[in-house]
């Protein structure tokens, strides 16, 4: 069985640029693609964000370009789900299914995915009026009205960056109390067109064609529901990152994020960790890609040392 030197498990902007990078350094990756090729930016429209795109660019179209850009240098796309690692013992292990491949050093890259609530119509409705970016997609709400759903850290955050665009912002919280932290609650708090809804749920997405009209929401201690109009429901109820398939062989935090130092090192000398599978707070694609850079160069690194 061959052994490669570099394996890269993800393919959304981190595992990408880690493998245009590790491809450059001669390294020959094998990229896995898994369940959902291209990782999130697949699911949007428009990026903005992402510098060197005075237009913007298409999510999925930014994807394929760099997944060029690195095959152009000799990086290898398997289309397979890896299932089960062993990193016991290097070269390490790793399985899609029954089928076994060896690697040197793992780049771990497998993204986190944005928790929905299960509302009828939401995943057809993202982009159209339903998000999970707030930094992606809050500049398109100038002047609108918007309701974001959560109480932790990124419900605050997500709801202060809208409210600089938007005319009205509020924030349906399940319970009576905020789980953020105390600073992100006084800056929410503080700022003046953002209003909580206590003991809110949305049980409701209302929409047209041209996308989100209004939601339903309860109220769990009155047992009212009420209809409200809005312009955009934004998520921000948590992230799950894709980290099962690791069998607790790599330390995570309590939110099962991959714990990384240095860049991108884990527990595990020779695995590597880079993109949203390893942060919760900033989740762009412009950091997952920059933290891909440095997991290939780690990797470089380790196989040279
Ligand atoms: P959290 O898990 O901290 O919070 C999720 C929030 O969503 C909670 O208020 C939770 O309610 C609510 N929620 C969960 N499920 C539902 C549901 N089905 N319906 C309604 N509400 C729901 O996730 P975050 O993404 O906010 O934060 C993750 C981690 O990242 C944290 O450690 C956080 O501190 C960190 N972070 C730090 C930032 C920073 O420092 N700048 C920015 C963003 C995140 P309940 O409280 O009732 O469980």
């Amino acid at each position: 069985m061959k052994t490669h030197k570099v394996a890269i498990i993800g393919t959304g902007p981190a595992g990408l640029t880690a493998a245009l990078y590790s491809a450059r350094a001669d390294l020959e990756p094998i990229v896995f693609e898994g369940h959902e090729p291209g990782g999130q930016l697949t699911l949007t429209t428009d990026v903005e964000n992402f510098p060197g795109f005075p237009e913007g660019v298409m999510g999925p179209d930014l994807i394929n370009n760099i997944k060029k850009q690195a095959a152009r240098f000799g990086a290898e796309y398997i289309q397979k789900h890896v299932t089960k690692v062993d990193t016991s013992s290097r070269p390490f292990k790793f399985y899609c299914g029954d089928e076994e491949f060896q690697s040197e050093t793992l780049i771990l890259s497998t993204g986190a995915s944005a928790r929905f609530l299960g509302l009828d119509n939401e995943k057809e409705l993202t982009g159209k009026g339903v998000s999970t970016c707030a930094t992606c997609d809050g500049f398109f709400y100038r002047g609108k009205v918007v309701h974001v759903v959560g109480g932790g850290d990124t419900a605050m955050e997500d709801a202060t960056f809208i409210a600089k665009f938007a005319s009205k912002v509020y924030v349906c919280v399940r319970r009576d109390e905020l789980r953020a932290s105390k600073p992100m609650q006084k800056r929410a708090m503080d700022t003046e067109n953002i209003e909580f809804l206590w003991n809110t749920e949305v049980k409701e997405i209302l929409f047209n064609d041209s996308g989100v009209t209004g939601i339903n929401v309860l109220n769990n201690k009155t047992n009212e529901t009420t209809e409200r109009e809005t312009d955009g429901l934004f998520y921000a109820i948590g992230h799950t990152p894709n980290t099962s398939f690791l069998d607790n062989q790599i330390d995570c935090d309590d939110h099962g994020f991959i714990k990384t130092t240095n860049g991108g090192e884990t527990n595990v000398p020779g695995v590597f960790a880079c993109g949203d599978v390893q942060d919760p707070i900033f989740r762009q694609a412009i950091s997952a890609a920059g933290s891909g850079c440095q997991a290939s160069m780690l990797a470089e690194r380790f196989l040279h040392s």
